[in-house]
């Protein structure tokens, strides 16, 4: 049966069945069935090749209807006629939206039969092929041009328009990985089937511009364009439309774009060209856009150079382990030593790891780099301890890649064991953004190295995002703080000042020392000695050196001496102000710090000068801002007053604390320092003041504040009652539906009764989701009131509202708010959104008792 198709006839008429068998088997190979459900199992083994059925509606047992009924249920795709002996309406209306093809009736017309049979097998290869053909060329998911088609697409597009100018546009969604684990696959799918809707739109308004999605959540356009403000005004539009997309999460797109400048270049490397642009920006939360430069190219072939010579340079050691030492504070001695490698390249001379460890982390190569060098260390640490030299402990860094294999900390165990060398001296250094990567596998690698006995440091921390939360979710031992992240900007010196000093302050708080690297100013050192970090690291007092320079270095065990009494305040002296008005004129608005004369009259004071920075930090100059006292908040305006006044009394720089008001509308921690210059006349007193943004400062010790309440609130019970606060009916049921089975639920319908519930049951209320509008008391007003009650201001609260407004989103979460919900509500994201919140809150309070137990130790 296997050169003509097979026909598979079931009629319980033994001469109907002859008669079709006469007529079909010149063309076709004929089976043939006297009882349905036999016609049906053949078929069901014969799937791929049975073309056509043609099956009598009348028959004993399983009839044709039924027939049909499980063709179409079993989902086979075999086109079924069905022969009837009447001819009535009914019936061929019936068996059609049944599913049948088509119908034939009897007495069978020969010519009839094989037309229609020959017509069904027609149709059904047809959509086969169209069905081939559209997988081909279109993308299942979102329906729009595959990648294939959309370059063939674009293709036809430039060679019609060859007077035009084009932009060809890549864009993709920043850690939509992080989506996807969070909310689901389905939730990402979601989102991916609306941004090809978004291009759909865009197309239908425009000419000439062809769209596709290339693979995940990455779409690629090509369109005519002429002006490039226009281009960037389409992608801003864009932008807004991927953003408000607003299932409470931000998505974050990056955009990379490439004006077309030679029409014959293929498709594929103009598109190469956008995702070299788009690199550019990912990751960077304030750049979302990046244009194709030429240089762009160079660089990329400069990386294929690397992966050129990356396997040979290996094995014929051109790579070369530097270490750099790490002083103690205590000693101002070296303590112990970072292991960072260097290329040296017969040609090329000595090449920088931030030239190549991204590009080995691309291609994996980053893992057998890594083990190469953590392998030297180990011989090193075996020759030292047969000298008989007890060695400080040497850091190495683990790639972000090596946490994917799953076998890394017993690898790391086998390779230190096998030079038996004793587990504190071999360190490993983690980055934080390896973190935001992949969360679990860090934290499973991280515990599994300490449960050895290894020592785990947490490598430039405060890099990433949120750093005080992977602090919480992470125990490593030690924190490396680069001094290099926080003044980036070199704008902003005090700030990152006082960013160092809380990560410092909290770190020996939770027990951990800290390493400063980036170290390379005097002044750096001091300060970090006077905010209590133990080990610093940088050139101030050693660069990575080969290692028999260490070993020489260690032996000599030489003190670093270090220059003390720096001054810190960064004030402007007396002799600087009143000094020439030129030289004052240049010092005093190129300073970075936020400066400015004021006049104190006892009771007030004014701004009579400040500088750029000052007008930087606060939106405004200070002088034509009217009284300063107005947009200080109320609480604090003594402490400004008194600050004044003892400047002046004890002669000495005065510092005070306080929250302003800034023009946005926005609040900021302002920290004030003081300096009594003299006196004008009989009353009025000149001050120098400089002023720092502390706000983040202040923030994390609202946190430690925090931490250390739970500490003191001890064992109580595991909270297990749901606050439900809205004046909706429907809400509140829907809700407690969700919840009833985990969580006793409490409803109240306005602000007053929840606030009441709340304070009543402060010690078991696992989380609270507030409605914002309700009569009464609103859910601003609740906030207030929660929020100012040391009972439940940390008590976790999700709002729900109907309202996608980002600025009320923005507004809740500086209310200490833990998470948005919009309305219409879908419960998987509800119950998984306020497990996140409780889950979050456990882990905080049971790392707080875990400490608590440790230290009682
Ligand atoms: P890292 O782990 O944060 O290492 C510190 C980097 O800061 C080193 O750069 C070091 O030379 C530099 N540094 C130290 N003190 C100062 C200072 O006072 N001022 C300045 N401006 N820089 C200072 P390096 O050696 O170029 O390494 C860059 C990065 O490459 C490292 O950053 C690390 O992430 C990676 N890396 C280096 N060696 C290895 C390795 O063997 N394996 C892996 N996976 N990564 C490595
Ligand atoms: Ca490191
Ligand atoms: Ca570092």
């Amino acid at each position: 049966m296997a050169n003509k198709d097979v026909v598979l006839v079931i009629d319980d008429d033994r001469i109907d069945r002859e008669i079709l068998k006469n007529i079909l088997s010149k063309d076709f190979y004929v089976v043939d069935y006297q009882d349905a459900q036999e016609g049906f199992d053949f078929l069901a083994r014969h799937e791929q090749d049975v073309k056509c059925v043609v099956v009598d509606v009348y028959m004993p047992g399983m009839d044709g209807y039924e027939f049909l009924k499980k063709v179409n249920e079993s989902g086979l795709k075999i086109p079924v006629i069905v022969a009837t002996s009447d001819s009535g309406e009914d019936t061929q209306v019936r068996v059609l939206a049944d599913g049948a093809w088509d119908f034939i009736s009897k007495p069978y017309n020969a010519e009839i039969v094989k037309l229609r049979v020959q017509n069904a097998i027609m149709r059904t290869e047809f959509f086969a092929f169209k069905k081939l053909k559209y997988i081909a060329e279109y993308d299942v998911l979102t329906g729009i041009f595959n990648k294939d088609k959309f370059l063939k697409k674009t293709r036809i597009m430039l060679d019609n328009n060859p007077d035009k100018k084009f932009a060809f546009i890549r864009f993709d969604i920043d850690r939509f990985q992080l989506v996807n684990s969070f909310y689901g696959s389905s939730e990402g799918d979601r989102i991916i089937k609306y941004l090809a809707m978004g291009l759909e739109n865009l197309a239908n308004q425009r000419q000439n511009l062809t769209y596709g999605r290339i693979e995940a959540e990455v779409f690629a356009l090509c369109g005519e364009y002429e002006t490039e403000e226009e281009v960037f005004k389409l992608i801003e539009d864009h932008i807004e439309i991927i953003k408000s997309y607003n299932r409470n999460f931000d998505l974050v797109p990056n955009f990379g774009v490439y004006f077309v400048d030679d029409l014959t270049l293929s498709p594929g490397v103009m598109l190469d060209r956008a995702t070299l642009a788009a690199k550019e920006c990912k990751g960077n939360y304030i750049d979302t856009v990046g244009v194709f430069k030429p240089e762009m190219s160079i660089r990329l072939e400069k990386e294929q150079e690397i992966v050129n010579e990356m396997v040979q340079a290996l094995q014929e050691d051109q790579f070369i382990v530097y270490l750099q030492p790490k002083y103690s504070l205590e000693t101002n001695a070296p303590a112990g030593a970072e292991a960072l490698v260097r290329w040296m390249h017969p040609k090329k001379g000595m090449i920088s790891p931030g030239l190549f460890i991204p590009v080995f982390e691309k291609n994996g190569f980053i893992e057998r780099l890594d083990h190469y060098v953590w392998e030297v260390i180990c011989k090193y640490l075996r020759k030292w301890l047969d000298e008989g030299i007890k060695p400080h402990p040497i850091s190495v860094n683990i790639s972000r890649v090596d946490l994917y294999n799953p076998q890394i900390v017993e690898f790391i165990i086998g390779l230190v064991d096998k030079y038996s060398i004793p587990h504190e001296l071999f360190q490993l250094e983690l980055t934080e953004t390896a973190y935001m990567d992949n969360p679990h596998i860090m934290k499973q690698v991280v515990s599994g190295l300490k449960e050895n006995g290894f020592t785990v440091m947490m490598d430039d921390f405060g890099s990433g995002y949120s750093s005080l939360s992977v602090l919480k979710e992470i125990e490593v031992d030690v924190l490396k703080i680069d001094m290099r992240f926080f003044d980036s900007t070199g704008t902003n010196d005090g700030r990152s000042e006082n960013i160092i000093a809380s990560v410092v302050r909290m770190a020996k708080w939770l027990g951990m020392p800290a390493v400063a690297e980036g170290v390379e100013k005097a002044e750096q050192v001091n300060f970090l000695g006077s905010v209590g970090c133990e080990y610093v690291q940088g050139f101030y007092f050693a660069r990575p050196m080969p290692i028999d320079e260490y070993e020489k270095l260690v032996r000599e065990n030489k003190e670093k001496t270090v220059t003390k009494n720096v001054d810190l305040t960064g004030a402007l002296t007396m002799d600087k102000l009143w000094s020439s008005a030129p030289e004052m004129e240049i010092l005093f608005s190129n300073s970075a710090q936020p400066s400015a004369i004021c006049e104190f009259d006892g009771s007030k004071f004014t701004y009579l000068r400040t500088n750029n920075a000052y007008k930087e930090l606060f939106g405004a100059d200070g002088v034509s801002e009217g009284n300063p006292m107005d947009y200080i908040f109320y609480e604090y305006k003594n402490d400004v007053l008194e600050a004044f006044t003892n400047a002046i009394k004890n002669d000495e720089i005065t510092e005070c604390q306080y929250k302003r008001r800034v023009q946005q509308g926005n609040a900021l921690w302002v920290s004030k320092k003081l300096q009594y210059i003299g006196k004008v006349g009989e009353e009025k007193s000149i001050f120098v003041a400089n002023l720092t943004d502390i706000t983040v400062q202040k923030e994390v010790e609202t946190e430690l504040k925090k931490l250390k309440k739970v500490m003191n609130s001890g064992n109580k019970d595991k909270p297990k009652k749901l606050l439900v606060v809205d004046d909706s009916e429907l809400s509140s049921r829907i809700i407690k539906d969700i919840f009833d089975n985990s969580y006793e639920v409490m409803l109240a319908k306005n602000g007053l009764e929840g606030l009441n519930l709340l304070r009543e049951y402060k010690n078991e209320v696992a989380v609270v989701l507030l409605d914002m509008v309700m009569p009464i008391m609103d859910g601003k007003e609740f906030l207030t009131h929660k929020n100012a009650d040391e009972d439940t201001v940390d008590i976790p609260v999700i709002v729900i509202s109907s309202e996608n407004d980002e600025g009320l989103q923005v507004d809740m979460l500086q209310m200490g708010v833990n998470d948005y919900i919009t309305k219409p509500f879908v419960a998987e994201v509800i119950a998984r959104r306020v497990k996140n919140v409780i889950d979050y809150n456990e882990r905080f309070r049971k790392m707080v008792k875990e400490y608590q137990n440790m230290s009682k130790d």
